[in-house]
């Protein structure tokens, strides 16, 4: 299941850090996940099911 590994740890592509989830955000109900060192951040909309990305 390299797939699904990959997935439960995403890393910043700028420090390899592993991202943290501060907080659910209250839009859309969306999951933020986001480099503790603020190089990166995504979130993750279950109403659009995908990823909004931020470098
Ligand atoms: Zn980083």
């Amino acid at each position: 299941m390299k797939f699904l590994k990959k997935f439960l740890t995403e890393q910043c592509p700028t420090c390899k850090k592993t991202l943290v989830t501060p907080k659910v955000s209250s839009f859309c109900g969306g999951i933020v996940k986001s480099c503790p060192d603020g190089h990166y951040k995504k979130e993750y909309h279950p109403a659009l099911e995908t990823y909004i990305e931020t470098e």
